[in-house]
């Protein structure tokens, strides 16, 4: 039996099946493939006195006492010893049962992490296991730590993954080998060695990040899997029907007419590109990719207009509502003709306002809006959107993403789809996570721009550089000043931003100074970056709210504070605030003091380099095995074990891999989709 129902396993009721399908684990080849997060190596049992505090351990201990206190809090506290040191375990969440478990002369075996007490060792809330005789053997694999939920212990998942192996036969296996993977392990045998590695193995080899054949047989399979979905997914994609968006009129004429630039040659090239896609009668699919600054806004613009002179409409969709508004000012401001047919819709949009430009979008009269998720909500209706723009797409959410698909009343037409980013992605994994797009690069910056100088600064000269800036601003500079957003735990501390404000403002009284935070009002927000626009203020003190997006070209200084909070690609989204106009801009990383090595390594790339592709590529060579690249930087992609930025080294033969079985084997294709992708390839279809 390949597959079964989670009840046919025994221990599996309703309320058990409930909490398996809330960690995504619908039958027993879920369960299989549900792989361990870590692992405990209770194959042999330690000496207390051999043992090292911080670490977990597994010790077998005879107990001396068992005691239930009152002080300061409800708490089981046991003393047990080995034969080399004695040792205190306790317990704060506890029934009457379990405390009549640990009498005196028990032998019970412990595992948990020892650590070093007002008392002495001790170890709280261990895993344990009562044994009746020492020559009990003890496990003859490493345990496997699963992620699970709350009311399903980790011994129960792994009876229940037990089961499903033991009875999984491998009978849908795939023989990739055929298609050129090399591997000495079939799947079953993967996933026999993922779940119970042999005592001899290392942890570190089978745990995430390391390097066991059986891990990259899995993660490998998975790449493939992906990459067989992606393929489909484009299939699927040529055969929808969208509107044939040929004609330039008055819009697309109007736009070029009134941005005030010369378009930069990679500009034209996309432009012309875009032109071609959305003429044709298949929807189009195109990520333009452009570093910060390299003018994607326009080239989105432009577009527009031409889908508009085709008696569609136009969707301009960005993040936040502080990068809408921008837009849509800047956007009207190329249709002067055309205003009244170009609408803003926000969550901050007044209840009346909303009604209006509903009614405009389903009876045509609004061409062109912009907006953020408010557009996605099920009474917005359009009478023919022609193309949707994406901007900063990596920003949504996958499913709000797909939803603007199915907008148009009473036609089964698909609108074109253009998606913005400038999350720098090195190309090898763009080819493969934007599979089912085609790929515009905006590889050139408007003329005239000077590379950003960027330098670090410690913390403990921030007086001085508020002096310096002082300087700078009497001389007409502007000044974006970042600060980290605050994490909980530092929540009685004061707002960095307002602290820094408050910093600025006695030390330098006479330069304009204010200060933007998420929790501001919308409108409160809209004012105080439009005063920095215009030059009322000088410097402008926020949290990451202006990482996307907000243009105020005259901003020639950004202060990042705390930059060692910062990953790269988003010091260097941050610091492409400026730049922007032709003055010689600066960028300061004010850090702690105390600064770690990666910290480090990244403010020097950022200190070497402008260029966003150099900047991603780096980042990938400085970032540790196992560390998780946050699903913000592809937008969300359904991987369970595959880290594109660890395994990016797998891309490549995976791939081919994959085209193989795409075009030879469309049976096996699906049976891969299902396997690993089960419903959410869905997800990629955005
Ligand atoms: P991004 O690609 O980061 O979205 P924007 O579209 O916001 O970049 O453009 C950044 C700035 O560059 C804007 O102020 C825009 O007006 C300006 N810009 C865009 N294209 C050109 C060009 N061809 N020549 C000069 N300036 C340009
Ligand atoms: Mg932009």
């Amino acid at each position: 039996m390949a597959n079964f129902d989670l009840e046919n396993i025994s221990g599996v009721g309703p309320s058990i099946k409930n909490k398996l399908n809330s960690i995504g684990i619908f039958n027993s080849r879920d369960l299989c493939f549900h792989l361990p997060v870590n692992y405990q190596d209770r194959t042999k049992v330690v000496q207390l006195a051999n043992a090292e505090v911080g670490k977990e351990i597994f010790i077998e201990c005879e107990i001396a006492s068992c005691q239930v206190l009152y002080r300061p809090r409800k708490m089981m506290i046991i003393k047990a010893s080995d034969s080399s040191r004695s040792i205190l375990i306790r317990f704060f969440y506890f029934n009457p049962g379990q405390a009549k478990q640990f009498r005196a002369k028990k032998i019970i075996r412990f595992y948990g992490a020892l650590r070093l007490g007002a008392y002495g060792l001790e170890m709280i809330h261990p895993e344990y296991q009562i044994i009746d005789d020492s020559d009990m053997p003890t496990e003859q694999c490493l345990t496997a730590v699963y992620r699970t939920t709350k009311g399903l212990s980790q011994n129960q998942l792994r009876k229940f993954i037990k089961a499903s192996i033991s009875s999984y036969d491998g009978s849908d296996e795939i023989d990739l080998k055929k298609y050129g993977l090399v591997s000495k392990l079939s799947l079953i045998d993967a996933l026999d060695n993922i779940h119970f590695p042999d005592k001899k193995i290392v942890i570190d080899d089978i745990a995430p990040g390391g390097q066991h054949p059986a891990r990259q047989r899995l993660i490998k399979e998975e790449m493939i899997a992906f990459q067989v979905g992606m393929a489909s997914l484009k299939d699927r994609q040529e055969h929808l029907q969208a509107t044939a968006l040929s004609t330039q009129g008055g819009w697309y004429k109007s736009v070029l007419r009134n941005f005030p630039y010369e378009l930069t040659g990679a500009q034209k090239r996309v432009v012309d590109e875009i032109g071609i896609d959305i003429a044709k009668t298949a929807p189009m699919m195109r990520l333009v990719q452009g570093d910060v600054g390299s003018g994607k806004t326009i080239v989105a613009a432009i577009s527009a207009a031409q889908s508009i002179d085709n008696n569609a409409q136009a969707a301009f969709m960005a993040p936040t509502t502080l990068l809408a508004e921008q837009h849509y000012i800047n956007l009207k401001n190329y249709f002067p003709d055309y205003k009244e047919s170009i609408a803003l819709l926000t969550g901050s949009t007044k209840a009346k306002e909303k009604e209006k430009i509903k009614n405009g979008l389903s009876s045509g009269s609004i061409r062109l809006v912009i907006g953020t998720h408010a557009l996605f909500q099920d009474d917005v209706s359009f009478l023919l959107l022609g193309l949707i723009i994406i901007d900063e797409q990596h920003r949504f959410g996958v499913n709000q993403r797909l939803s603007l698909r199915s907008k148009n009343i009473e036609t089964a037409l698909i609108p074109h789809q253009l998606t913005l980013t400038a999350t720098p992605i090195p190309r090898t994994m763009a080819m493969s996570v934007y599979a089912n797009m085609d790929i515009s690069i905006i590889d050139e910056l408007p003329p005239g721009r000077l590379p950003i100088q960027t330098t670090s600064l410690g913390m403990k000269k921030k007086e001085q550089l508020i002096s310096r800036i002082e300087q700078a601003c009497l001389k007409g500079s502007q000044v974006y000043w970042v600060c980290a957003l605050i994490e909980e735990s530092e929540l009685m501390n004061a707002n960095p931003v307002e602290e820094t404000y408050e910093q600025i403002i006695k030390q330098i009284p006479s330069i304009t100074c204010s200060f933007l935070h998420g929790k501001m009002k919308a409108d409160e927000k809209l004012n105080t970056i439009n005063e920095f626009k215009n030059g009322k203020t000088q410097i402008m003190v926020s949290t990451t709210v202006i990482e996307v997006g907000v243009d105020v070209p005259d901003a020639d200084i950004m202060i990042i504070e705390n930059a060692e909070r910062f990953g790269l690609a988003q010091l260097h989204q941050l610091r492409g605030r400026i730049g922007r106009g032709s003055k010689q801009s600066h960028c300061i990383l004010l850090h702690n003091e105390s600064v770690g090595e990666i910290a480090h390594q990244r403010m020097d790339i950022l200190k070497e380099s402008t260029d966003g592709f150099y900047i991603a590529e780096k980042d990938l060579m400085i970032r540790g095995p196992g560390e998780i690249m946050g699903s913000q930087q592809t937008g969300v992609i359904p991987f369970k074990y595959t880290d594109l930025m660890r395994d990016s080294d797998y891309l490549e033969e995976t791939r081919m891999i994959a085209d193989k079985i795409y075009k030879e084997d469309k049976k096996n294709s699906e049976k891969l989709i299902q396997r690993w992708l089960s419903g959410s390839i869905d997800f990629a279809d955005a």
